[in-house]
């Protein structure tokens, strides 16, 4: 008789009996907060409950300032422009991301440029970058993916030595500390996503962190149509805008409404709490890693010294489970928990929602310039390898529960080890 829940034997987890943490997280204390806001009438517009969400998170954040936005893609194109970054810039990218960290680059009509990530952290390369960087070069986003951190001092370095900017995209690390500073506070600007699934939530929304005045003077106006908030009425006839060295600036309106702000501040407060407990819980499971062969967690740099789980991930090694696809690794550990168990991102020189040639119509660009931003150009071997053969990634509710949830996990990767020829 087969063990393995795929092959109709019992699921270790009973999912009706025991669900896991539900997501997104809410209480009373957001429903008074949402009707508070309602009552107000005042749902929109710079409102009092966005002002004291966007003051909470830049000191959360270790910021002078923090702006919220619509949601963390908006908030990266936004930084780039506010960077003065465009035609015939280039931006390095990790290969290993959210298309949002790519296609904003193409968005402010820069060139993205993919390099490969670190085997162990799946976070940006820093020799890969420094191979990337060329006199056309003028940013570099740094993923903080998963459960990783990007090696901001490296990176850091080549920022000063070559004179470009820093773009954190910290849209998985609320609250996680590189050296004690917080995610966000360490490159000019950090890039937040308050998305559905992300650490705190408010359905969508975003955040940009920087502790430069100028920046952040002009991302405000970005943010809101070329328009300085308090004097948004003025603005309206014409006087009080916004201006760079002299010049009006057009753009877009990226605001959120008081009604996110609100579910934010209460998520804000939650964040420490939720943070610690992910980051026992996963700490605890990789030390269970340890007796389990063909399995391995992410490293984990000293210089971390606060993690932050998105996505909580860990690497498989197929060679451990008699050749056993990844694939089908993944599958059959889902029907043992009871929750998703999915790959990592696809990277992005193949990944059919990162395509920047499905657009001919919106720009005339010389010939090279379509060559340059073709992502096929891009080698990522590593990116590939830990795409098509290693990751293993959980949400990061799987953290939120208690000790026993996390041994149940590394029962269910035993479950599957022992009973692998049921697979084969
Ligand atoms: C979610 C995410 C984004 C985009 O955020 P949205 O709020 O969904 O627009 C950007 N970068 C990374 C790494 C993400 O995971």
């Amino acid at each position: 008789m087969s063990q393995l829940a795929i092959k109709g034997g019992k699921p270790l987890r009973d999912v009706k009996a025991n669900p896991w943490p539900k997501w997104p997280y809410w209480d009373d204390n957001d429903k008074k907060a949402l009707i508070k806001v309602l009552e107000s009438g005042v749902w929109s517009y710079n409102g009092p409950v966005e002002q004291q969400f966007n003051q909470a998170y830049a000191e959360f954040t270790g910021t002078k300032y923090a702006l919220s936005v619509a949601n963390g893609t908006v908030s990266i194109q936004l930084a780039l422009e506010a960077l003065g970054i465009g035609l015939g810039d280039e931006v390095i990218v990790p290969g290993l991301t959210w298309q949002a960290t790519a296609a904003t680059v193409l968005d402010v009509n820069a060139v993205p440029i993919l390099v490969d990530v670190d085997e162990e952290t799946w976070c940006i390369d820093p020799v890969a970058v420094e191979r990337a960087i060329t006199s056309r070069t003028k940013a570099i986003i740094p993923v903080h993916l998963y459960g990783c951190f990007a090696d901001m001092d490296a990176i850091l370095d080549l920022a000063q030595k070559h004179n470009l900017k820093v773009i954190e995209d910290c849209a998985h690390k609320q609250g996680a500390q590189w050296k004690d500073k917080k995610a966000g506070s360490i490159g000019i600007a950090g890039s937040f996503s308050f998305q559905l699934s992300k650490l705190m939530t408010a359905g969508e929304g975003g955040a940009l962190t920087t502790s430069d005045d100028a920046l952040y003077e002009k991302l405000d106006a970005l943010r809101n149509c070329g328009r300085r908030p308090e004097q948004q009425i003025d603005a309206d006839k014409g006087a009080g805008i916004y201006t760079d060295e002299g010049n009006f600036i057009q753009s877009g309106n990226y605001r959120i409404t008081d009604f996110q702000a609100a579910i934010l501040l209460e998520a804000l407060k939650r964040l420490p709490q939720h943070n610690q407990t992910r980051e026992k819980n996963a700490v605890y499971f990789n030390s269970l890693l340890a007796d389990i062969p063909g399995v391995l967690p992410m490293r984990r740099d000293e210089r971390e010294t606060m993690e932050a789980y998105y996505n909580f991930s860990i690497r498989y090694k197929k060679d451990a489970f008699k050749g056993l696809s990844v694939e089908v690794f993944r599958q059959a550990l889902e029907k043992e928990i009871g929750t998703p168990v999915e790959s990592s991102y696809e990277p992005l020189n193949s990944c059919a929602l990162y395509t920047p040639h499905t657009k001919p119509w919106r720009y005339k660009i010389t010939e090279q310039h379509w060559r340059d931003l073709d992502p096929r150009r891009f080698d990522l071997p590593v990116c590939r390898k830990v795409f098509q053969e290693e990751s293993v990634c959980f949400h990061h509710t799987v953290l939120m529960g208690t000790k026993k949830d996390m041994d149940l996990l590394a029962e269910a990767i035993q479950k599957i080890y022992n009973n692998v020829d049921e697979l084969l």
